[in-house]
């Protein structure tokens, strides 16, 4: 049977803090989404795209070579707000469902204009005597700032090979992300063709006023969300490591305080990117909260976080030295209290993926009806080396009456299920349920190894939780 772990003595904490994330906000991105999506194709209906598709066979190619521009310059700014990491969206959708959503968005951009580039090509062709090849010469040479677009094509095409997860898979994670980057220049270089010789950008006051209020937002986020809001925050919060603790083999934790951290307004479980002065400053490498920020009595505050050592980037977190300065951008991610939308919760970590819930654990609110905190705690672990933070989770699961789960040992072998060995003969959803009867009344968070987490989310939509109750938040991008 599933053993709850033995209870530690520790003291009651007070409440902390949280802040809440209302449902309507990511129906309303959403929406908003789709509100722009449709009033592009309003605008191109309004400027002749369903009257000129009635002209015959380079009506109809042109009109839809239009119609595809359209939709991939749209999508590619929304690609870039994605970037931009607007906290309204940030908070609502958290990084796992950003990420999915700028991978998927991110196709479909480049097809469609892929799908724009042969439709033109072709439609103009078909009015000329010049051929496919002829006229994509005349575009080239004789088109304003067509070369330019024809460069922003190819870096595109370059970010969008490198993120097949085959190439992605064989490159250092610094190279792809270096590579990625030239995405903006991409976007940027097709700039200039939209506005010279695009008829949709130009025929009436909306459409120009739609498109460069579009351009125009979404560089200004990314310059506000990326650039100037993290220069804000890290000089204002004055963050310096204080505390490097070698957990165990493999495992380091960093605390770094500040001044006036507590103005960064994280709460347990989110993540930041960190950056330490000195070597390796330019790379900037996403860690959880792994405790609730503390703010001391002389007003400044903890941030900690807790890593696995895997690579260059966290391999030198273990040589920090206390005093060096901290630079961060975030708070990120839905891991946290605020998310939840239920009163009760079920935290389900493996690896260092439980590092995130310790905090979470630390931050749910309690039930106001009942006065208790309605959570159970499952840590999946291999062996004794990998069973992380697993005092103070006991302590604070004590503390605040939750259950607390250790389940040990190599996962089940035979299928993919996020169990370990010892309980292969159960149901992946059936010891969900063993676990916590009325999972489908509380907010699932689940953090750990990608195989793991795609069997706990297959799991618990076979039990039917509703999507918007599971919080998922992978340590891999
Ligand atoms: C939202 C989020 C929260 C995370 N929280 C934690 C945590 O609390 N504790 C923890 O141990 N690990 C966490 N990670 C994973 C951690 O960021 C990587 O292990 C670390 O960046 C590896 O860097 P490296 O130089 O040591 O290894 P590398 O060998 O350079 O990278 C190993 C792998 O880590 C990932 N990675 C590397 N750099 C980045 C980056 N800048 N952004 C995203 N992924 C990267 C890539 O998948 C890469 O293949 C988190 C990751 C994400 C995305």
């Amino acid at each position: 049977m599933l053993q709850e772990k033995p209870r530690a003595q520790f003291a009651r904490r007070e409440a902390l803090p949280v802040r809440r994330v209302p449902g309507w906000w990511s129906s309303l991105t959403v929406f908003l989404l789709w509100a722009l999506g449709l009033f592009v194709v309003a605008l191109w209906v309004s400027n002749g795209g369903i009257t000129g598709m009635m002209t015959g066979t380079a009506g109809i190619l042109n009109e839809l070579g239009r119609l595809t521009g359209l939709a991939a310059s749209y999508l590619l700014l929304v690609q870039v707000l994605g970037m931009a990491r607007i906290p309204f969206v940030e908070r609502a959708f958290g990084q796992d469902a950003v990420t999915r959503g700028h991978r998927i968005t991110g196709f479909w951009s480049f097809w469609l204009m892929l799908a724009h580039i042969v439709l033109i090509t072709l439609g103009y062709a078909a009015d000329t005597q010049a051929g496919i090849w002829g006229t994509l010469v005349d575009f080239t040479l004789n088109y304003p700032a067509m070369l330019l677009a024809i460069a922003g094509t190819l870096a595109l095409i370059m970010v969008v090979v490198t993120s097949l997860r085959v190439a992605r898979r064989r490159m250092r994670y610094e190279s792809w992300h270096l590579l990625h980057l030239y995405a903006f220049l991409g976007v940027g270089l097709a700039l200039p063709h939209q506005l010279w010789t695009g008829r949709d950008f130009l025929a009436s006051p909306a459409a120009t006023v739609f498109w460069w209020s579009l351009y125009l937002g979404s560089i200004g986020a990314v310059l506000v969300f990326r650039v100037l809001k993290p220069l804000i925050g890290t000089l204002r919060a004055g963050l310096r490591v204080t505390k490097v603790e070698q957990l165990q083999p493999g495992v380091v934790q960093v605390t770094a305080t500040g001044r006036h951290a507590a103005a960064l307004q994280a709460q347990g479980g989110q993540y930041f990117n960190w950056r330490f002065a000195g070597p390796g400053f330019t790379r900037a490498n996403p860690y959880s909260l792994s405790a609730a920020p503390r703010t001391h009595r002389d007003g400044s505050t903890d941030l900690r976080f807790t890593a696995a050592i895997v690579g260059d980037g966290s391999r030198r977190l273990a040589t920090l030295r206390p005093g060096t300065r901290v630079s961060v951008e975030g708070p990120y991610g839905k891991m946290h209290a605020g998310a939840a939308t239920r009163p009760g919760a079920l935290l389900l970590g493996a690896g260092i993926g439980i590092t995130p819930l310790r905090a979470l654990l630390e931050s749910l609110p309690t039930d106001p009806r009942t006065g208790r905190l309605e959570a159970t705690i499952v840590q999946r672990h291999s062996d004794e080396h990998d069973l992380i933070l697993a005092d103070e989770i006991g302590r604070i699961a004590d503390a605040r009456g939750a259950q607390y789960y250790q389940l040990p040992g190599h996962r089940v072998r035979e299928r993919a299920s996020w169990l370990p060995e010892e309980y292969a003969h159960l149901a992946d959803t059936e010891a969900l349920l063993l676990l916590c009867p009325d999972i489908v009344d509380r907010d699932v968070y689940v953090c750990g190894g990608p195989g793991w987490m795609d069997a706990v989310a297959a799991a618990l939509h076979r039990l039917h939780v509703p999507s918007n109750q599971i919080h998922i938040e992978r340590f891999a991008l």
